[in-house]
């Protein structure tokens, strides 16, 4: 590991300054920038592996008793981006008004990281991308701008289908990013100028030409919060993925459904593990609205979804999947007891 210096943030303010400070931005040993550090198990997993350099970290936890209340409200829920994912999936009013919330949460990592990883944290993690891990493959244009993408031609099997470009086919592994995206979330974004909100759709960038930007973060702003309207209780997370705990998806479906006298009047379809960022599935969800469910429509939801996906050597067959985990996670929602 390269060396670096470690700050304690007193506070927001504390924080946002060392994190957008020029000396921070460009110390010349690392050409990287200052980091913040939360639970730290992407953080210092990737600084291990060489493939993050920060030249600062700057350690928010000390922010924790602001950033981590998990509120649900009449109107809605806000949670801390400090909430520890354990604490917010084991919450009983998470579990019975946002279902796909806790179980997104539940599915991901092992319990000793979900007791360490914060909710901003997770948002925020990096791809699995094996090439993009392992800085002795020089060809990485997310790692290496310009360097070309090992994956193309490579081992890509985990690798996305949707929202892929000609530089990076990398997939946004986690878990509960979906879920937000299914209900709409918007995030709190604190920087030197004070605190904006935006919808957390608009939070990843697809790679595009510039895979190495992921997201719309500015220098030295970090995520306090994310917020929910509504209650969402028909709604489930389902997760395809190659062993039963531990493990990444290969494929996922974030549904949130307001179904009245049979009939679907809200529909919102998100999906995981197949896509460069995470993923709404609009056309699909158009499908339902309106309309009484059925397994013909479950299918043909399944298909919009998939509609525009591209597979490459080894990862076609998520495309397959992925249509039967949308049209189950569907099934679930549909019949699933409120
Ligand atoms: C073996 C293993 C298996 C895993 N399996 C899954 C899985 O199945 N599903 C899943 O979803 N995840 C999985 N994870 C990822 C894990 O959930 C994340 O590592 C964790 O959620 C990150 O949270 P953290 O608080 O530890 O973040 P950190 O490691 O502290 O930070 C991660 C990144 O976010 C930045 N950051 C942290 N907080 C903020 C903030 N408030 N604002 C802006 N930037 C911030 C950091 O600078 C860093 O770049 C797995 C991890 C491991 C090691
Ligand atoms: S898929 Fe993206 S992260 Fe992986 S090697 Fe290619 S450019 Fe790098």
């Amino acid at each position: 590991m390269r060396p670096f210096l470690y700050q304690r943030a007193s506070d927001s303010n504390m924080a946002v300054q060392a994190l957008g400070a020029p000396a921070a931005a460009n110390n010349p040993l690392t050409k990287a920038t200052a980091q913040p550090l939360a639970g730290g198990t992407t953080l210092i997993d990737l600084m291990k592996l060489d493939v993050m350099r920060p030249a600062t970290i700057v350690d928010i936890n000390p922010l924790a008793r602001a950033w981590s209340a998990i509120e649900p409200g009449s109107d809605g829920l806000r949670l801390g981006a400090l909430a520890k994912m354990s604490d917010v999936a084991a919450h009983a009013e998470i579990q019975r008004s946002y279902p796909v919330i806790a179980d997104s949460l539940k599915l991901a990592a092992s319990a000793q990281l979900r007791n360490m990883a914060t909710l901003g944290g997770n948002v925020m993690q990096r791809t699995r991308c094996n090439y993009f891990r392992d800085v002795s493959y020089e060809n990485c244009n997310k790692r290496n701008p310009g360097s070309g993408c090992a994956a193309m031609d490579g081992v890509n099997r985990m690798h996305a289908v949707l929202g892929t470009s000609d530089q990076c086919i990398a997939t946004y592994p986690g878990d509960f990013a979906q879920a937000l995206i299914a209900l709409d979330a918007t995030v709190e974004i604190t920087g030197k100028a004070g605190t904006r909100t935006m919808p957390f759709a608009q939070l990843h960038k697809a790679p595009g030409d510039t895979p190495e930007i992921e997201t719309t973060l500015q220098p030295g702003e970090l995520i306090s919060a994310f917020s929910i309207s509504g209650r969402w209780p028909r709604s489930v997370y389902l997760k395809a993925r190659d062993r039963q705990s531990y493990e990444f998806a290969l494929s996922s479906a974030a549904i949130a459904l307001d179904v009245q006298d049979g009939t679907i009047r809200n529909a919102r379809v998100a999906l995981g593990g197949v896509a460069t960022v995470p993923w709404r599935a609009r056309e699909a969800e158009a499908l339902l609205k309106g309309q009484k469910f059925d397994e013909a429509l479950g299918q043909r939801v399944a298909e919009a979804a998939f509609a525009d996906a591209r597979g490459r050597r080894h990862n076609s067959f998520k495309i397959a999947l992925g249509k039967r985990v949308v049209a189950r996670a569907l099934q679930q929602a549909v019949t699933m007891e409120i």
